[in-house]
Order: structure tokens, then C-alpha cells, then sequence
């Protein structure tokens, strides 16, 4: 950071101290992800200086011509990538996307049905806290507690006595492949409408290896810096015309003014790098990894919410098996510069910010060049810290193995086409 270096020391070391982190860290946090050196300049250019209210030819600003040629790239871009008829690629997150998607969808007071945040749903799926749950009306599903699978008869019921307008698939941990068709029949036994939000699992979506939610639903949300390994923000498609008419006026003027151009610029970089064949590989290593940590971290006998993944993520109970609690757990792997975060288990009997276990995803280490060698070794590093409950010594060994794992793929190196 050569100016700010010299200009602002204060902000200088905390940029550095950033820089530093990731790069001698194991980033193991399912949501996270590292972008680009294409996507990370796109972010960086002039596009945030400008003003561009409303969509590609009909702005309420002059000087759009290049606003509106970056933003109709990326709507082409992931269009293409989704199979998807329109997109709105405005919001400004995750939970910007899925607030427009409501006020298109919902009246302040109305019924949907969503996953249980303490099962693995979002906080904008109807929790308390939330708009979602403030101002509408949710009724929650969940896993069944044996097979921690959603309970897809249970979410059948519920449509049936509560006549919800909209029902919500989709999570920010759960580890199995989701049946998008099951819901969508249940949505039409009782006409609601099927809003999925594909945010974690977008990139699988876009490579074909987790099934496409498209076809299934009336809207589809996502952030795009996930698995897709895109900058922070949101986006929305659907095959409806009068649904994108609806959901464009929700964005802007409803819950947005400007959009963030630089950012969609940086969307449409890693729509465009999400359009090529290595990014299905990338894909790949993502679901081979997430395999490689679960299977070793089952063989140092801790089990797996649903016994294991088919996806990038899993959730760990250190509780049960090792009598750490999440938060603890989060504690001591932090301690040895591996980050995590602590997660509700289905059924979980300790407090939220508790919790018995830990969410672990694979995104991130590999999108810097691991590949299952380096998960077992993670595993291993993971388990010997939690084993030793945190003991200095054990915490000592652990940093000293981190730091060779990171030193062996340093992040100016990280492979995005392998
Ligand atoms: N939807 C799901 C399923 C998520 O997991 C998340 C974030 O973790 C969001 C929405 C919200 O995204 P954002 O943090 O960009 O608002």
C-alpha cells in the first residue's frame, strides 16, 4: 500500500496486519473464499466514483456508458453461467438480495416457511432478530435429528397447516445435496412460491455438481463470494419476466439507491472466470478436499453432523467427542492460526453463542492450492490441538506445522487455473 503507507500509517498497519493474517492463517471458514488478482483490481478501479441509479439504459445519472457496458457484462456473464433467463446483479450482499426478493414476493405479515438457524438456515430465513422474522411470519423446519437430513416429510406437513406464500430452501450449514424438485412440489401443493438462496453453494451450482436450483424455483438468490469466489455482494435470477420486472424495482428504487459499480465490475471478472473449464476442476478439488478433511477428522474419531459431506463444508462435534465445546474449540484453533467459526449443532443442547462444534469448509485452502495431502495433514494439526485441549505446548507444535503448510503455498502464489 504505497500511498496510504505513507499517508496514513494508522490505516497502513491495519491493512498489513490483514495481509498477514491470511497469509499465515488456515482459512477452514465455509463462507470465505480469496479472490483473484483480476477480481481484487476490477474492485480497486475508478467505477467506485460513480453514480448509477436505475439499470443499463435507463440511468438517473449522465455519464453511464461505461456503468452500463460493465454491468450488462456481468448480467450476460451470469446469465451464462446459471443457465438462467434474468439476473439482477445490484444487491449489495447475501441479505440485501434476499431482502428484495421478500418485498417482491411477500406483504409485511405474510406466512414462509424456512430452515431453523439453530438446524443450519440463515439468519434472513425468518430469525427473530432479522427482518425476515421481525416483520413477517416464519415457521421453521429442520433436520430429522438421527439422520440430520432436512426432513422434507416434516416441511410437507407444515405447508399444509400453516399455507405459507413463500417457502425459503437453502443454508449456511448443511452438508448434504439439497432436492430443489421436492420443494418445489410441496410449494405447488399449497401455490407458494420457492425462493432458494444458493449462497454457499453457488460455484458447485455453477460447475454441476450440486444439482441446479433454476428450473425449480420462482427466484434464486446467492452472494457471490462463496464458492463462487467472487467479491462481496449479491445476486438474483429467475426465468420469469414479470418476476425480474417485480424484483428490479425492489432492488432499486426499493431497498437500494446506487449500485456499487465497482463492485459489479468485479462480479463480472469472476462471472467470467467462473465461465471457464478450470473453474469446474477448481470445483472438483473443492468436493475432493472437504471429503479428505471429513474422512481423516472421522478417523481421529470425531463425528460429523450427518455423518459426513457431499459438499464443501461440514460441521464438527467437538462436544460430544471431545467434550470441547464450539466456542472453545473456535478459541483453541485460533490460537494456533487455524480459523474457524463455532456452529450450532441440530439439536444442540448447549446455548448459541456456545455451541458444540465448529464449521469447517474447504473454499478457501483450495483456491490457494491444497489438495488432500494438505487437508490430512489439516485434519491432523486440528485434531492434536483439540485433543491436547489447547495445551501450550500442543498450540507451540501445531503453529510451527501451519507455518510450514502456509510457507509451502504462499498466497501470491495461490492458483486460481491449476
Ligand atoms: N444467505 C446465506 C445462505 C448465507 O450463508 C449468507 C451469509 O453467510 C447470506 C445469505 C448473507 O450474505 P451477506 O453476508 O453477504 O449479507
Amino acid at each position: 500500500y504505497p500511498l496510504i503507507s505513507s499517508q496514513d500509517p494508522e490505516l497502513s498497519a491495519a491493512l498489513k496486519a490483514e495481509d498477514d493474517r491470511q497469509e499465515s492463517h488456515l482459512e477452514l471458514i465455509a463462507s470465505e473464499n480469496f479472490v483473484s488478482k483480476t477480481v481484487l483490481e476490477a474492485y480497486t478501479s475508478t467505477l467506485t466514483n460513480k453514480y448509477a441509479e436505475g439499470y443499463p439504459g435507463k440511468r438517473y445519472y449522465g455519464g453511464c456508458g461505461p456503468s452500463d457496458m460493465v454491468e450488462t457484462l456481468a448480467i450476460e456473464r451470469i446469465k451464462k453461467v446459471f443457465g438462467a433467463k434474468y439476473a439482477n446483479v445490484q444487491p449489495h450482499s447475501g441479505a440485501s438480495a434476499n431482502l428484495a426478493a421478500f418485498y417482491a414476493v411477500l406483504q409485511p405479515g405474510d406466512t414462509f416457511l424456512g430452515m431453523d438457524l439453530a438446524h443450519g438456515g440463515h439468519l434472513t430465513h425468518g430469525s427473530a432478530v432479522n427482518f425476515s422474522g421481525l416483520y413477517y411470519k416464519p415457521v421453521a423446519y429442520g433436520v430429522d435429528e438421527k439422520t440430520h437430513l432436512i426432513d422434507y416429510d416434516r416441511v410437507e406437513k407444515l405447508a399444509h397447516e400453516h399455507r405459507p406464500r413463500m417457502i425459503i430452501v437453502g443454508a449456511s450449514a448443511y452438508p448434504r445435496i439439497i432436492d430443489f424438485a421436492r420443494f418445489r412440489n410441496i410449494a405447488d401443493q399449497v401455490g407458494a412460491k420457492v425462493m432458494v438462496d444458493m449462497a454457499h453453494i453457488a460455484g458447485l451450482v455453477a460447475a454441476k455438481l450440486h444439482p441446479s436450483p433454476i428450473e425449480h424455483a420462482d427466484i434464486v438468490t446467492s452472494t457471490t463470494h462463496k464458492t463462487l469466489r467472487g467479491p462481496r455482494g449479491g445476486i438474483i435470477l429467475t426465468n420469469s419476466e414479470d418476476i425480474i420486472k417485480t424484483i428490479n424495482s425492489r432492488v432499486f428504487p426499493g431497498v437500494q439507491g446506487g449500485p456499487l459499480m465497482h463492485v459489479i465490475a468485479a462480479k463480472a471478472a469472476a462471472f467470467g472466470e467462473a465461465l471457464q473449464p478450470e473453474f469446474v476442476t477448481y470445483q472438483k478439488r473443492i468436493l475432493q478436499n472437504a471429503k479428505a478433511l471429513a474422512t481423516r477428522l472421522v478417523e481421529r474419531g470425531f463425528t460429523l453432523v450427518s455423518g459426513g459431506t457431499d459438499n464443501h463444508l461440514m460441521i464438527v462435534n467437538t462436544f460430544d467427542t471431545k467434550g470441547i465445546t464450539g466456542k472453545d474449540a473456535q478459541a483453541m484453533l485460533e490460537a494456533a492460526n487455524i480459523t474457524t467459526n463455532k456452529n450450532m449443532l441440530p439439536y444442540d443442547k448447549n446455548k448459541p453463542a456456545v455451541s458444540s462444534g465448529i464449521r469447517l469448509g474447504s473454499p478457501a485452502l483450495t483456491t490457494r492450492g491444497f489438495d488432500a495431502p494438505e487437508f490430512i495433514e489439516t485434519a491432523d494439526i486440528i485434531a492434536d490441538v483439540l485433543e491436547a485441549k489447547g495445551s501450550d505446548a500442543a498450540i507451540v507444535a501445531a503453529k510451527t506445522r501451519v507455518a510450514a503448510l502456509c510457507a509451502r503455498f504462499p498466497m501470491k502464489n495461490f492458483r486460481l487455473l491449476p
